[in-house]
């Protein structure tokens, strides 16, 4: 059987960033991914064949809490979710890291301070170049260093919605976005800004992801390796139930196994929660590592609200991810309890409409589906989710997923979409119509649209409440680590994907330490 020092399990924002952080150590690190290389292909950017045809979609089936059978809107590649980001590279706010009162309940504390993880947000804001714009946000939390990119520039349409916004007595900002433009280069610019990058893979290899800033560079170094089409299927322990033993792998129907002195989950929250249940054995007969009953629960996945307004002219916009409001974040002047983000989303095209459901279509029967979305200015609104025990990942002996999941913060959602709309007017847009839109992860983001999902496995100092400690180690095995979105205790109202960058970068140098 083959021996390494370290074995990731899983190549996306945790897996693929501790890979290129461990990978100059010189040790031997072994990557699982049960995915392929994300082909590059003219695909990558139809709109038809990734919003339509769902091509890059796993074809997974998961059931809801009533047995009812969906596809949920997992992407199994070396790169992980990354592949189809949209790359808003957002910190949580220093806020986020203690308790807030929320208006469905508390939302609680992570138990590490934000000082102890600014550090690694600079870190994983260099690796993947974000481009930002600091001061603008007064929700901002402090930074050790400037963005190491200059932000991207609003185009027309949203320069204006960023004056009418700032005119209303509003703080729009630069939205903090993960691409390799460079604005003042054209000619030798990497991303070429186009309007197929929210939900899209980049078939340039422009867009900051998991693959090509963490595999990639990681595989530079000799000792790392890459197995690709390589599905985890269980993990086994010693006897006393203390150690990982053997990692278990499926490659097209045939059984390896693979050892390591550190062993690495990082499957996404839903999946690193179904591969510890499904490792159960007698010392752990819950699943492994579950002696806190704790595996699987707190599953949260933002309450986000894709919705589009109607501006009075066209939007021509293609790249129009660049602007963000967290003026409501923290509440409202008629609201005491935190409302969330809005940020832009990928701008409309018609052919993402053929999905759309007619009812939506009804709040504007004069505009065709193509004027619609010529006229369209894309809003994400995105609430906290709480995490709840009930709302939980469980898995059945022939390993299918169930998610059982309940709304939290209903009312918080709809108040945001209220402050929005009450705002168009201001915005020389439409003021009747603020419509709910197909996107990528569907309209009202059903449980389905699980891209945010985070929180299964989560990091605490109490073993009895949490299952992993605070340095995102099992608290029940010595060698078995999780540094996925899983170990969210909370999950604030921004994007995910650089705060699980940046803790397993914290995971990293803990393991760093362990391996010398
Ligand atoms: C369409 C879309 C848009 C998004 N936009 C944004 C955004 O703009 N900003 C943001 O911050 N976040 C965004 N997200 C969310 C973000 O991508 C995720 O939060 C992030 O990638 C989660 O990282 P992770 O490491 O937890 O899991 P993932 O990135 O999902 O990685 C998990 C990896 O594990 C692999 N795997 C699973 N099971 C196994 C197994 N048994 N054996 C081996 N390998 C396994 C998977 O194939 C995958 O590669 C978006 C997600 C989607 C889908
Ligand atoms: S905008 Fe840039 S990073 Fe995004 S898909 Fe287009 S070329 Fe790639």
């Amino acid at each position: 059987m083959d021996s390494y020092d370290v074995i990731i399990i899983g190549t996306g924002a945790g897996g693929g960033t501790l890979a290129r952080h461990l990978a100059p150590s010189g040790k031997r690190i072994l990557l699982l991914e049960r995915g392929g290389w994300l082909p590059r292909e003219l695909d990558n950017w139809l709109t038809e064949s990734v919003f339509v045809d769902n091509r890059y979609v796993s074809p997974d089936t998961w059931y809801d809490r009533d047995g009812t059978a969906f596809q949920p809107g997992v992407h199994y590649y070396v790169g992980g979710a990354t592949k189809m980001y949209g790359a808003a590279l957002y910190r949580l706010r220093k806020e986020d890291f203690g308790e807030l009162r929320h208006q469905d309940g508390i939302s609680p504390a992570w138990p590490i301070p934000y000082d102890e993880l600014e550090p690694y947000y600079t870190l994983a804001e260099q690796l993947y170049q974000v481009h930002g714009a600091r001061g603008e946000d007064p929700t901002e939390p402090p930074s050790s260093a400037p963005y190491p990119h200059p932000p991207v520039s609003h185009e027309p349409r949203i320069q204006q919605l960023a004056d009418d916004l700032a005119a209303a007595g509003h703080h729009p900002f630069h939205a903090p976005c993960g691409i390799m433009l460079d604005e003042s280069d054209p000619p030798n610019s990497t991303c070429i800004r186009c309007a197929n990058c929210d939900g899209f893979p980049c078939l340039v290899h422009a867009k900051s992801d998991a693959e090509v800033l963490g595999v990639r560079p990681a595989l530079e170094h000799p000792k790392v390796t890459l197995l690709t089409d390589a599905r985890v299927t269980r993990l086994e322990t010693n006897e006393a139930g203390t150690t990982v033993t053997d990692v278990v792998v499926d490659r097209d129907g045939s059984e390896e196994r693979f050892t390591a002195d550190v062993v690495v989950v990082s499957c996404g929250a839903a999946n690193s929660a179904k591969l510890l249940l499904q490792s159960a054995n007698g010392r752990h007969p819950n699943g492994l590592a579950n002696g806190s009953d704790q595996v699987g629960r707190n599953y949260m996945f933002h309450d986000s609200t894709a919705v589009l307004a109607l501006s009075r002219e066209e939007n021509e916009t293609a790249y129009q991810k660049t602007l963000g409001l967290n003026d409501f974040y923290f509440g409202a002047d008629d609201v005491e309890y935190p409302l969330g983000n809005v940020q832009m989303v990928g701008k409309s095209q018609a052919a993402m409409f053929r999905g759309e459901r007619p009812r939506e279509t009804r709040l504007a029967p004069e505009w065709t589906l193509d004027r619609m979305a010529r006229h369209a200015i894309d809003f994400w609104l995105s609430t906290e989710d709480l995490p709840r025990p009930e709302n939980r990942v469980t898995v059945d002996r022939d390993g299918n997923i169930t998610l059982s999941y309940t709304e939290t913060n209903g009312e918080a959602k709809k108040r945001l979409y209220e402050k929005v709309k009450s705002l168009l007017g201001k915005l020389d847009m439409n003021p009747d119509h603020l419509i709910h839109r197909f996107a990528y992860m569907k309209n009202d983001i059903p449980i389905a649209g699980c891209a945010h999902q985070a929180g299964t496995c989560r990091f605490g100092a109490d073993e009895a409440t949490s299952v992993l400690d605070t340095d995102c180690k099992a608290h029940e095995l010595d060698n078995l680590y999780v540094v996925d979105t899983s170990c969210f205790p909370s999950i604030g109202a921004v994007n995910p994907a650089l705060t699980a960058m940046a803790n397993a970068l914290r995971v990293g140098d803990r393991l760093l330490e362990r391996i010398a």
